[in-house]
């Protein structure tokens, strides 16, 4: 892959992250990984993995008071989940996109073809997370791959991957 000086620029990591619903049958699971693959992203890192509660809570500590809260967490540490560190211009935004609005009935009526849309059960099981900002991408990459340095990457593999290795 080359990429030209202005793509590199833009180049980027998120993290993506298939929800427990989504891992419950292997056809869903397959179609989104066909999906990641379709839209160019380079997968960095990939694993399988599942939460306990506390670190259902600790990551959505954000929302912690909302009304659905509890219902998230208890969700998010229910079974397994496969989490991506991705890499492609403008990669957290791009994947936001792909996966649509947040709430499941928004994502079905004004994005039918988006991964919400497309797979989504509830508000709550809705399938995919993604990062919304590269600063929350950092941080939610070190939350899911400590052993993973965003800035070892970016200095060491993003001049090679812009070389087209
Ligand atoms: P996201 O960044 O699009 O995932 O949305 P948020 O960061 O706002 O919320 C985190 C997660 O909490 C969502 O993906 C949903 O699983 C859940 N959630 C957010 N808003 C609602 C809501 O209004 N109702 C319910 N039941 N769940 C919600
Ligand atoms: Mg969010």
């Amino acid at each position: 892959m080359l990429l030209t000086a202005r793509l590199a620029k833009a180049l980027q990591l998120t993290l993506a992250v298939v929800k427990p619903d989504g891992m419950a049958h292997p056809l869903v699971l397959e179609a989104l990984h066909q999906k990641i693959l379709d839209n160019s992203f380079v997968i960095v890192k990939c694993k399988d993995l599942a939460w306990k509660k506390q670190d259902s809570e600790k990551f959505y500590v954000e929302h912690a008071g909302r009304f659905f809260y509890q219902r998230l967490v208890e969700f998010m540490s229910s079974g397994p989940m496969r989490a991506y560190v991705l890499a492609r211009e403008d990669a957290v935004s791009h994947w936001r996109e792909l996966m649509g609005p947040t709430k499941v009935f928004r994502a079905i009526y004004t994005s039918p073809a988006s991964l919400r849309g497309q797979f989504g059960l509830t508000d709550t099981r809705n399938t995919t997370h993604g990062s919304d900002s590269m600063e929350s991408a950092r941080r939610e990459i070190g939350f899911f791959f400590p052993e993973f340095s965003v800035e070892a990457w970016m200095q060491q593999e993003e001049p090679a991957f812009r070389a087209g290795r």
